[in-house]
């Protein structure tokens, strides 16, 4: 039997290792035999794939990540966890674990050093405190990854995977939608959970695109005029862009008409396609007063 699917078992090696979770390092360790197995299969990981783990908690994802791929490097916070990954993960040889900030390493360099002749994927239950953060970093670095499959919040996985020009989009799905194609694969409940959290999760892949699904002219300014259209929610996109900007209404009014977007228009109903034309005006310049 696999030792990491019994709940004993684990309690007793944490017990043994005199464990106690953290909330504020967001340690809820999956306690339900069938969501590890799921993820392992789903993520894209197969006999030529490396894995990235971030936060391996007491191993029971990653026993089941070095079953079905060639090799795992798994990076973990908290230092008291390692000599119970030590333990509880004795058996497998193809497992690295490396006592890291996932915010900080660099990954690149870890592609590079572990992973010089293999595909790579990543996959992890994230630490619910520092989701969108480490998602961003980990798309925006541009890593030479195939997928990045995680378990997050299920407000936050609806949130990530809503199309943009939809009710249910955000800043996030923008930005998101911008390096990859994401996808909802399972939803997983709180008792699925050990402590139990208050929300239940949800498992999504973000599948790695090739190119940008639209050409914006300065890559920086599309995030600005994404971040600044969102930032008040409740208002126009053109009242959200001038304060987001610090521009003047008249010159938003006049990049609004300029790219084809009605003023009374609002974040949640532009496309990505919409956002680009909004960058692309405000870079060129050639809108309003100034136009040639
Ligand atoms: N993978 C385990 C599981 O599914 O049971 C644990 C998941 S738990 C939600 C999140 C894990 O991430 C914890 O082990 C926590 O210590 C670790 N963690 C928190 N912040 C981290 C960071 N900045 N870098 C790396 N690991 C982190």
């Amino acid at each position: 039997m696999n030792k990491l699917t019994d709940i004993n078992y684990v309690n007793g090696v944490l017990s043994k290792h005199g464990f106690t979770f953290s909330k504020a390092l967001g340690q809820n360790f999956l306690i339900n035999p069938s969501v590890c197995p799921k993820m392992a299969q789903l993520c894209g990981a197969g006999e030529n794939t490396g894995v990235i783990e971030i936060g391996p908690g007491a191993g029971v994802l990653t026993n089941e990540l070095a079953a079905v791929s060639k090799k795992v490097v798994a990076v973990e916070l908290d230092k008291r966890l390692l000599p119970v990954l030590e333990e509880a993960l004795s058996e497998h040889g193809n497992i690295k674990i490396i006592n890291g900030d996932a915010m900080k390493l660099d990954f690149h360099r870890l592609i590079a050093d572990e992973f010089p002749d293999s595909d790579v994927v990543i996959c992890a239950n994230l630490p619910y405190y520092i989701t969108s953060p480490i998602l961003m970093r980990l798309l925006e670095e541009r890593l030479p990854v195939k997928a990045v499959t995680v378990m997050v919040q299920k407000e936050a996985a609806e949130r990530i995977c809503a199309e943009p020009g939809t009710r249910a989009s955000g800043a996030i799905s923008a930005a998101v939608h911008y390096y990859c194609e994401p996808e909802l694969l399972f939803r997983v409940s709180a008792g699925s959970f050990l402590p139990a959290p208050k929300v239940d999760s949800a498992v999504i892949r973000l599948n790695i695109l090739k190119e940008p699904p639209v050409k914006a002219a300065d890559e920086k300014l599309f995030f600005r005029v994404v971040r600044a259209s969102f930032s008040q929610r409740r208002k126009t996109l053109s009242n959200s862009l001038s304060s987001g900007l610090s521009m003047p209404k008249q010159r938003i009014a006049e990049v609004l008409a300029s790219a084809g977007i009605v003023s009374t228009a609002r974040a949640e109903e532009m496309t990505m396609q919409q956002f680009a034309d909004i960058t692309n005006t405000l870079f060129s310049g050639n809108f309003g007063s100034d136009k040639e």
